[in-house]
């Protein structure tokens, strides 16, 4: 999936731009929920974890539209990578059980198909499951191949009233922005313990997570100028500055999406964070820690963090066919997917020597915009790091109730904080991949300056 962005209605492709403010309401009843816990309310772990239903209409209205589900279609990494890991593995789907969880448009479910699957159930919530319908109404003329092979189920994965039967491989495509934006990855889990046979197969098998400091002095001060909308103390007469500050949380929050300069790393990405999706628990997705270490290659300023990921179709060997594992990436190094990469900016950067080792972590919350509240630091060389426990990132959502949050504001010379909500997503389009050549760049010019020996 994986084009949507849920607060920012459009996507997290570049093409959609269209910008939805954050729903103030599920926002503020998250908040009133956590304050009621605060206060002894006793409820489990499952009880105290924001629920995605209040965005379900949001969230499937975008995608019960053609347009949308053509967006991901045509991302030819994507797609590509599913129909190989399909058809290099079709001894996994020669005549197997087949789920294929959001369905969509059907793509994933006619290519098990097309690979030998026996029966595949398409289950899609959203009305694009009419799509299907219509496209399977008319397998005597087209798509012979797909005749009484797909049955559609309309309805959440988790809400399916039928009985089906137990599957041999669950297929789908649940990745959102880094990963987790959207939360379907929830779904999927929700899907194998549910509905997989023991000893069945999930694609993709795995997922894992880069994160790499860049520098990006004018995307700094792309952001700073924006933040600099609220000086104004005469806007029509209005004196906006005691907003200045709010301002500059609010900014500096919002996770840029957009294909980035590969150049503008400081330092290689710190070891992957590993998602084996035929283990990871649904607890484990709620609230997730995702330490770093870099050792930085250049002397120079981090303006904030990069993040992209990769997938990983691992077959099971079936006796004397072992098939072969599948992988993509959406590196800035890698070709352009409809996913892109995301930058965390920092309200101030970190000045580093090359040599130095930054360490830090990421800690992620599910929250009720089908997204995540992230909370980082980055510390330099021998500065203690602080627990992620306590990094209160439950509170991030002050910034759109009343209180500026505390916990951004401490910092010492060599520690950043940041706060970021990644269903805030801004976009970053002033990047182009072709103008500056591998040979008319050199790093002094985005100011990352190479250790002298
Ligand atoms: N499999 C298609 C579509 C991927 S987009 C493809 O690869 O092109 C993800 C799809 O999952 C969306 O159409 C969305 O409506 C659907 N979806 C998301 N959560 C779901 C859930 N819990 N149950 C059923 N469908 C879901």
């Amino acid at each position: 999936m994986a084009s949507q962005p849920p607060t920012n209605v459009g996507s997290t492709d570049s093409a959609m731009i269209h910008v939805e403010f954050t729903d103030l309401a599920i926002l503020q009843q998250q908040q009133q929920q956590q304050d009621q816990r605060k206060t002894g309310a006793h409820e489990d772990a499952d009880d105290a974890a924001p629920s995605v239903e209040a965005r379900d209409p949001i969230y499937f209205g975008y995608y019960a539209l053609l347009t949308h589900q053509q967006n991901m279609l045509i991302d030819s990494v994507r797609t590509s990578t599913y129909q190989s890991a399909i058809m290099q593995n079709h001894h996994v789907f020669q005549d197997a059980l087949v789920m294929d969880v959001g369905a969509g448009s059907g793509v994933l479910s006619y290519f098990s198909a097309y690979a030998g699957a026996r029966h595949v159930y398409a289950v899609e919530a959203s009305n694009m499951a009419r799509r299907i319908r219509q496209l399977l109404a008319r397998t005597d003329t087209h798509n012979t191949f797909l005749k009484d092979r797909v049955t559609v189920v309309q309805s959440k994965v988790e809400d399916i009233k039928e009985e089906l039967p137990k599957v041999d491989v669950i297929i789908s495509e649940p990745i959102g922005v880094l990963l987790f934006h959207e939360r379907m990855l929830e779904s999927f889990v929700y899907a194998r313990d549910k509905y997989l046979k023991p000893g069945g197969t999930i694609f993709p098998s795995s997922g894992s997570i880069f994160l790499s400091p860049f520098t990006d002095a004018i995307l700094y001060t792309e952001t700073m100028t924006k933040v600099r909308f609220w000086e104004s103390t005469n806007f029509y007469g209005i004196d906006f500055s005691p907003l200045f500050d709010e301002a500059k949380d609010e900014y500096f929050a919002m996770p840029v999406v957009g294909h980035f300069d590969p150049k503008s790393l400081m330092a290689a990405p710190a070891a992957p964070y590993a998602m084996d999706f035929t283990t990871i628990t649904r607890e484990e997705l709620l609230d997730l820690v995702i330490p770093f270490e870099w050792t930085v290659s250049y002397t120079g300023l981090i303006h904030g963090i990069g993040g992209w990921f990769d997938l990983v179709f691992t077959p099971p060997p079936i006796g004397d066919e072992l098939g072969s594992t599948v992988s993509m990436s959406t590196a800035p190094n890698a070709a352009n997917t409809h996913w892109q990469q995301v930058r965390f900016l920092l309200t101030e950067p970190l000045a580093v020597n090359a040599g130095d080792v930054v360490r830090g972590w990421l800690r992620c919350r599910v929250n009720a915009m089908r997204s995540y509240m992230i909370a980082g630091e980055l510390v330099v060389n021998e500065t203690p790091i602080s627990d992620p426990a306590d990094a209160g990132v439950t509170e991030a959502l002050a910034l759109h109730v009343e209180e500026r949050p505390k916990w951004l504001a401490e910092r010492v010379g060599s520690r950043r904080r940041g706060r970021w909500m990644l269903h805030e997503q801004t976009y970053a389009y002033s990047y182009q991949p072709n103008a500056a050549t591998d040979a008319a760049f050199k790093p002094e010019f985005a100011c990352m300056y190479p250790p002298s020996n």
